[in-house]
């Protein structure tokens, strides 16, 4: 066996863009962090992933426990759902394909368009996925950095399509992220009808855009052939656990998708808890306006805290600066006390925690946390 194995090193195998990859950090799941704290889990306060604190509306619950057909294949086409989600987002179930989370669809989309030495433009500070999504397929990322206040720098991405034929011609997808994580800012139409005159495939990343006060863009999808919007269950309806995210797509990509889907991505439990909100929108509304409210109450509040400077966000979730003090710090001295947010220490988030909006007695929790702190 010994001999077999120094015969040739098996990992050659790999991909070589594999080798580039960085190891992925997994961070400690909930149940753990409590036991290492001695905190039950249900007395945790979890701000750092952007979780819904009520959860699922009701309804969810009940039809999971009623279902009955756990035993049968799901149907790869997701009909219902898709019909079901036609009339919550305006756009026919044709321009609808729905997945194991909206992750699944930044996965299809860089598989679909990317070969190993093309090029994805990226905002950052943004979420993680893209550019780990498009590492995965040996891509180029390309920084466009955000300006001081965070909106994308729209000039100097059209800019960059002015370059030499060769680069632009690498460039096959555009990411942009409204309202943006970890930010919480917004894309204008006027700033999104720029980008998408530009020849790239524009994916619109709205997890978080029933928080906001501007609606979102899925129908533009119809009048725009080069344009992608990523929507999830897993921020506002409350099931991150479930995995239930969609896309909407112009036509001719939905042919190609189709195509590509593993069929039994979207699993049962996930389509029954995606109808089941489906037909309670205006409960998940309701849930989402308390969100909203008490962002805006924790916003004011957090701006009273010496060492914080909240920005005003369109999510369910406020990024703060950390002024005069280590950001981990105060990760940290919050963990001990049963209160988890994200803490960033990267290029334009040097010091800066977020803090995913909670329920209001976790908010006084959160508050009473800070001020100790002071
Ligand atoms: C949370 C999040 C997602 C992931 O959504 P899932 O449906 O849970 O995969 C996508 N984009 C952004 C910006 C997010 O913050």
């Amino acid at each position: 066996m010994a001999e077999l194995s120094t015969r040739f090193d098996v990992s050659t195998l790999l991909r070589p863009e594999m080798r580039d990859l960085e190891e992925y950090t997994p961070i400690q799941p909930f149940e753990v962090l409590s036991r290492r704290l001695g905190i039950p889990a249900e007395q945790l306060v979890k701000l750092d992933a952007n979780e819904n604190p009520y959860g699922p509306v009701p309804a969810v619950i009940e039809a999971l426990a009623e279902y009955n057909f756990y035993h049968i294949y799901p149907d790869p086409e997701q009909s219902e759902l898709r019909d079901a989600l036609s009339e919550f987002v305006g756009v026919p179930a044709a321009h609808i394909l729905t997945s194991h989370g909206a992750d699944e669809m930044l996965d299809y989309l860089c598989r679909a368009f990317l070969r190993p030495g093309d090029a994805i433009v990226d905002c950052p500070p943004t979420f993680g996925m893209y550019s780990f999504d498009a590492g995965l397929v040996g891509a180029e990322v390309i920084e466009v950095w955000r300006r001081p206040d965070y909106s994308v720098d729209v000039d100097a991405i059209e800019a960059l399509f002015s370059q030499e034929a060769d680069t632009v011609g690498r460039i096959k997808l555009l990411f942009l992220t409204s309202p943006n994580n970890p930010t919480g800012t917004w894309l204008s139409d006027e700033e999104l009808q720029r980008l998408l005159a530009l020849p790239a495939m524009v994916v619109l990343d709205e997890a978080y855009v029933e928080f906001a006060d501007l609606p979102s863009r899925a129908d533009w999808v119809l009048a725009h052939e080069n344009l992608v919007v990523l929507r999830t269950f897993s921020k506002a309806a409350g099931i991150a656990g479930l995995r239930l995210g969609y896309g909407i797509c112009p036509a001719w990509l939905m042919t190609e998708l189709w195509k590509f889907k593993q069929p039994y991505n979207v699993n049962v439990a996930a389509a029954v808890a995606g109808l089941a909100s489906l037909r309670h929108v205006d409960q998940i509304y309701a849930v989402v306006e308390k969100i909203k409210a008490e962002r805006e109450r924790l916003l004011e509040a957090l701006g009273d805290v010496p060492y914080l400077r909240p920005y005003p966000s369109q999510s369910n979730f406020i990024l703060c600066d950390v002024i005069g003090r280590e950001g981990k710090r105060v990760k940290e001295a919050l963990e001990r006390k049963g209160i988890l947010v994200r803490h960033y220490r990267k290029p334009r988030l040097e010091n800066c925690i977020r803090i995913s909006v909670g329920r209001p007695e976790q908010t006084d929790r959160l508050l009473a946390a800070l001020h100790e702190l002071a």
